[in-house]
């Protein structure tokens, strides 16, 4: 083992010379705020990329959430159908608006919403189903898309961990009335902080638009009908991102090149399940490299990931299951309500380990042997 004293953080980023100068001429540009041609060029080359009309950029893949449910003019009681295994950030904005959450179980096999679940949740109140792509797999969106077809029932997406994954033919983040993104250290297109919503819908973009601008009025820009967010996003964060756009399909093809190493690295060893390399409609893109210990290992996940610490390789464990948050109490909801098996173990005994784009080859072989030595 080389190096054997340096951590392998989770995710390291790749910024590249190319990107460097991409923020250096928004520097020298003198567009620097949220507003300008490079925030719109990103909007346009996104927007582009996805198949849609519109982009609006805004400052993090969970202020798209919010901005979008804010959008949708959702009433107290309204429902939403979204899975629970996946970040806060998709149920937050739904509880401020009063809006009832219904989890869908995650597919053991993909992690993602088990679509076949969506349609017995649906009642006179469901206004939307909310489909996110989870850690390199899409969600089954044909059968989804016609089933909210046949309901009368709008279809959000949110590809945050999907730049460039592909459903079958058709590329995340161009299904339903809109899709959000988030451009986070981790994602595959970063700029550190950031985020998009997309759609077809020109009422939709330019009450988002408004939305993530204050509501500054176009006649009266100071005199408020409505109360916005200052949700912008900055021209030098918009310069990375379209820097980081052009290699998008180098991004993709590094990281299925890295899980591939993780494949062969760590198949056959005792209770450790590797992810799904591919569906009957998608290839896994591996935004992270997920695993689940089984519950027959001599460890729990979280011993494991102690004991990878310990040597100096850096996991992060999977999400907690969003019908289990404490949180959820607060808004008269029980978390004890629905059990969701799946869901619940892949919280329980899933993590990932190391993939960001900044990874040596030599780090991914020493977490193979790391990981290989603590499990054998
Ligand atoms: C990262 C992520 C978000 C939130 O994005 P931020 O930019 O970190 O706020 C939302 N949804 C999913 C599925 C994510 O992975």
């Amino acid at each position: 083992m080389t190096n054997s004293s340096e951590f392998i953080p989770v995710s390291e980023p790749l910024i590249t010379p190319e990107d460097l100068l991409a923020v250096q001429h928004a520097l020298k540009d003198g567009w620097i705020s949220g507003e300008g041609p490079i925030v719109s060029t990103f909007e346009e080359k996104m927007a582009t990329i996805c198949n849609r009309k519109y982009g609006i950029a805004v400052s993090n893949g969970s202020v798209a959430l919010d901005l979008l449910f804010e959008a949708m003019d959702f009433s107290p009681g309204d429902e939403v159908i979204l899975p629970s295994f996946t970040i806060i950030s998709c149920l937050n904005q739904l509880l401020r608006l009063g809006v009832k959450p219904v989890f869908v179980d995650a597919d053991p096999v993909t992690w993602n919403m088990d679509v076949s679940q969506v349609e017995a949740l649906i009642t006179p109140k469901t206004r939307a189903i909310l489909a996110t792509h989870i850690y390199g797999l899409p969600v089954d969106m044909k059968p989804l898309m016609e089933i909210a077809q046949k309901h009368g029932v709008d279809v959000l997406e949110d590809a945050a961990e999907a730049h460039g994954l592909l459903y079958k033919n058709q590329i995340c983040g161009s299904f339903g009335l809109a899709s959000t993104f988030s451009f986070y250290a981790n994602k595959n297109i970063t700029t550190g902080e950031g985020g998009m919503i997309l759609t077809d819908s020109p009422e939709l973009a330019s009450k988002l638009r408004t939305l993530r601008n204050l509501s500054f009025n176009p006649e009266k820009r100071f005199v408020h009908e409505e109360l916005g967010w200052n949700s912008r996003l900055g021209a030098m964060q918009c310069a990375l991102g379209i820097s980081q756009l052009d290699r998008l399909s180098s991004i993709i093809g590094r990281r299925q090149e890295i899980a591939a190493m993780y494949r062969e690295g760590l198949k056959g060893l005792d209770h450790l399940h590797l992810p799904a390399e591919k569906t009957d409609y998608a290839d896994n893109h591996y935004w992270v490299f997920g695993v689940t210990l089984n519950e027959e290992s001599q460890f729990t996940m979280p011993q494991l990931r102690k004991l990878l610490e310990d040597k100096g390789i850096g996991t992060r464990p999977f999400f907690y299951p969003l019908h289990r948050q404490p949180v959820l109490s607060k808004y008269g909801i029980s978390p004890e309500a629905s059990p969701l098996p799946v869901s619940e173990y892949l919280g329980r005994s899933g993590f990932y380990i190391p993939n960001g784009l900044g990874i040596s080859n030599e780090a991914i072989k020493r977490v193979i042997a790391a990981i290989s030595n603590v499990l054998n």
